[in-house]
């Protein structure tokens, strides 16, 4: 039998590539054919060895974009070669959580490309239910990004907009970018964003976002000077850091909301009058339910980042390279807003 490719991490900052007989679907999954996976900040943690609960060794990778390559028994007939995107996260199926179908929340979540075997080989096996059929109108190097823009769909979510509000996104990576996005396809208006990379700031501006540079401006003077003095309705934190949570915690007005996007640090420490007597609201956001990776695709088809080239959004690497993607995405020398392995 044939073999296929994968990358193991096997300690911090060291991939091997290797190789194995390809997997066989047991009952109710699908074998996938991996086209593209994305390099995610949580990767890039568990690469240096740095996450919060997972350590090497480790078959990483959840931002999948493949095709149907095999099907287990009891599987409903998805086609083969059917393009797919994978929703990573596997609950108990039994929990409050899980019957609400969010199966991220419950507290046996695992997810593919973390205690479950990723995406940065050639196949991967993934339970049907956990599959989303991508339609042709999403741009086939687009595909990859539907899982980081579900997170920002959950995060303009978890906010409750209301159309009008003015809201500041902290971080201009993939995740804030992407949460700027939806907010303004839900109705957010002169959204302004916070970025100290100027590769980052330029492409959110062909996106036509407001930018402004944090390590000139205080997110403090940008929200007095360009929303009101008194603050934003929403300030969405996509950085991950005391520091940036508590300057978003302090950007809002009196009753608004501080949404933390970005991985936070295992201990916070919150300025609890600004908190308590600004009326304020703190949110945490994790990940997405499926019907989120179903509208951030939706919004693909529409053309959200069609005024983006390819390049801008997706810089790709062999298999063989894998350890020069997730360098390059560490050290902000990425060209493009996803480093992207083609296994
Ligand atoms: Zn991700
Ligand atoms: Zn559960």
């Amino acid at each position: 039998m044939a073999d296929g490719r994968y990358a193991m991490l096997e300690a911090p900052r060291h991939f091997a590539v290797g190789s194995g007989s390809i997997p066989v679907p047991g009952t109710g999954e699908v074998r996938v054919r991996v086209h593209d996976c994305g390099v995610c900040g949580s990767d890039l943690k568990m690469w240096a060895g740095t996450h919060a609960f997972l350590r090497p060794p480790l078959l990483i990778g959840h931002e999948i974009y493949g095709t149907v390559d095999e099907l287990g028994a009891g599987t409903n007939g998805i086609g083969i070669d059917t393009p797919v995107v994978v929703f990573p996260a596997v609950g108990c199926g039994a929990c409050f959580h899980c019957l609400r179908l969010q199966p991220q929340l419950c507290a046996d979540m695992r997810f593919f490309g973390g205690q479950l075997p990723g995406g940065l080989a050639e196949h991967v096996l993934i339970p049907e239910e956990n599959l989303i059929v991508v339609p042709d109108a999403v741009p086939e190097h687009q595909r990859v990004l539907i899982e980081p823009l579900g997170v920002g769909v959950h995060a303009v979510g978890r906010a409750q907009v209301e159309p009008g509000e003015r809201a500041v996104v902290l971080g201009g990576g993939a995740i804030g970018l992407f949460t700027a996005l939806v907010a303004r396809a839900r109705g957010l208006e002169g959204i302004i964003l916070g970025e100290p990379s100027a590769a980052r700031r330029s492409r959110a501006e062909a996106l036509g976002l407001e930018t402004f540079d944090t390590s000139i401006t205080s997110i403090a003077d940008a929200v007095s000077d360009r929303i009101r003095p008194e603050g934003a309705d929403i300030v969405f934190e996509c950085v991950g850091s005391e520091a940036t949570i508590n300057a978003s915690l302090a950007a809002t007005r009196k009753g608004g909301r501080a949404v933390v996007v970005g991985n936070a640090p295992a201990t916070v420490q919150i300025d609890g009058l600004t908190l308590q007597r600004g009326d304020r609201s703190l949110v945490g956001v994790l990940m997405y339910d499926k019907g989120d990776l179903v509208e951030g695709m939706n919004m693909l088809a529409d053309g959200l980042l069609g005024a983006l080239p390819e390049d801008a959004l997706v810089e790709a690497f062999s298999l063989d390279d894998v350890g020069a993607a997730f360098a390059a995405a560490k050290d902000g020398t990425l060209g493009a807003v996803r480093a992207v392995v083609r296994p």
